[in-house]
């Protein structure tokens, strides 16, 4: 069916940034095929068009989440804030107790794609891991979640395949010897078993929905997983064009790492040195990364998905993100997890990306502006799910992936200058309607692919029901977070020439 927004103003981020006071916008099926004043029904023929008055609001591209973890969307507020080592002790513990059925993470997918729908983001890059590991069931539960929900994703699987004793320092000579031998244990799944899970999720879902579900390769970190298995993703990733997801020096102890465990180098420098830094890649964070680091993810055309939400959630630290773009490293905005970023609300995320850079540089001309954080936010998502050309414009040819925005809501009101108050003012609460490869999947706060209402009961339900074995995660973190606290303050006290958390170094300098 063909569908008609007419009259409405148009932030096309095209090649020239062409913005339209009123035109009209002519979609056919899932593409956009005019952009213009008069093209209000070309090309219609005798084919049913809806019409849509865009009179008031805004028409732009959808957002791009380009770095999310779904399997927590139902634990968003469950955590204090605490530092990334500690945090995943409960967020991914390696227990039976937190596996979850088909359906449950079905229900739980869900969850996260309806707000992102309702907020605006009309594609994710799902770096999904499991616990205690994949299977082909869960897979195509999560999977089937983004299919009827309508939004456009991207699955990777993120499991590493080493003991977790092998991707920390110290914990080694800390842990009492019952803890050392569990933390010894190999991985829940060995590569074989994982490669056989993407051989899964290649066959039955990428490509699916005419191309809006596709497959990516993640090894969660590069300490996480051994060289032929990274090597092989690497392969995968290379045969069918897949965005490589991979968490580098996200913080200070995985910098640490880098002199404990891989002779010193970074771990940007080992990547290199294994020869797998790809412009496939997302590196994700890249926080405690210094001018060779960037050096080397420039030359290899690598982009960087930066998450100053769940950085900060997590006291993580400030991503360099003057010295990326000085460097033409291409960067994408990313909630990361519902328990790391609550709120899974990519204005929020747009709107920090405005503000935390603009305290690590007293040189206001190097401050990101409102129209770098939209390009950021929108085509360097595009880019990053390797879709640059196909989404993140409202432009002919271009999938039909555009939200509507009510000009007539407060945050709007005056209307000084549409993009800093599209990343300055407002959370999402102007979207009135979300479409998708041309499907209205929202429109005027309503989300028209599911029963909202349903899934939301289902998941309380569920809630209730998996409450008990909740607490059997949190007393399996509650015996090694002691060691865990321990091995952090460690990292935290040394020097690595660097520092990326605000505050007095003076008090870094304590934990030595
Ligand atoms: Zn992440």
């Amino acid at each position: 069916m063909k569908i008609c927004i007419r009259d409405v103003s148009v932030l096309t981020m095209d090649q020239n940034d062409t913005v339209l006071d009123r035109a009209n916008i002519l979609i056919d099926g899932d593409c956009i095929v005019a952009v213009a004043a008069d093209a209000a029904f070309a090309g219609a023929g005798e084919e049913p068009v809806r019409v849509i008055d865009g009179a008031g609001r805004l028409a732009m591209p959808g957002l791009v989440n380009a770095h999310f973890h779904s399997p927590v969307n139902h634990l968003k507020g469950s955590l204090d804030s605490l530092p990334l080592e500690v945090f995943m002790l409960y967020e991914s513990p390696a227990l039976d107790a937190a596996a979850l059925s088909p359906r449950a993470a079905y229900v739980r997918t869900m969850l996260g794609a309806l707000e992102m729908l309702k907020n605006g983001v009309t594609a994710v890059q799902d770096d999904a891991f499991f616990v205690p590991s994949p299977s082909p069931e869960i897979i195509d539960a999560v999977m089937q979640a983004y299919a009827d929900s309508g939004i456009r994703a991207t699955l990777a699987l993120d499991q590493p395949n080493v003991p977790e004793l092998d991707k920390l320092p110290f914990l080694g000579d800390m842990l009492p010897p019952d803890l050392k031998a569990e933390l010894a244990q190999p991985a829940p799944m060995d590569s074989a078993g994982l490669l056989a899970c993407y051989a899964h999720l290649l066959d039955r879902w990428h490509g699916a929905g005419n191309g809006r579900l596709r497959a990516a390769v993640s090894c969660s970190a590069p300490q996480r997983v051994t060289p032929d298995y990274f090597a092989a993703l690497d392969a995968l990733s290379r045969e069918y064009d897949l965005p490589f997801y991979i968490h580098m020096l996200e913080t200070k102890l995985q910098r640490v790492l880098g002199h404990e465990k891989f002779e010193g180098r970074s771990l940007v420098r080992y990547v290199h040195d294994l020869g797998l830094l790809s412009d496939r890649m997302n590196i994700i964070h890249a926080i405690w990364i210094d001018d060779a680091d960037i050096a080397m993810i420039a030359e290899s055309g690598a982009a960087i998905a930066h998450n100053p939400i769940s950085n900060l959630r997590l006291g993580s630290g400030i991503m360099p993100f003057r010295r990326l773009r000085d460097a033409g490293v291409p960067i994408c905005l990313g909630t990361d997890e519902a328990i790391a970023d609550d709120a899974i609300n990519m204005w929020l995320v747009a709107k920090l990306a405005g503000l935390i850079h603009n305290i690590t540089d007293p040189d206001y001309a190097r401050w990101p502006t409102a129209s770098e954080v939209l390009d950021c936010l929108i085509g360097g998502g595009a880019r990053a799910m390797r879709q640059e050309g196909r989404i993140g414009r409202v432009a002919p040819g271009y999938q039909a992936d555009l939200i509507l925005l009510d000009l007539d809501t407060l945050p709007f009101t005056p209307l000084n200058d549409l993009k800093r108050q599209l990343v300055y003012c407002g959370a999402g609460g102007s979207v009135r309607l979300t479409m998708v490869a041309g499907q209205i999947v929202v429109e005027d706060g309503r989300v028209t692919t599911v029963d909202e209402a349903a899934l939301r009961a289902e998941a309380r339900d569920y809630a209730r029901r998996f409450a008990g074995n909740q607490s059997e995660v949190d007393r399996a973190a509650a015996a090694l977070s002691p060691y865990y606290r321990k091995m952090y303050l460690r990292a935290a006290g040394r020097d690595v020439g660097m520092n990326r958390w605000g505050g007095d170094a003076a008090v870094v300098k304590k934990y030595e």
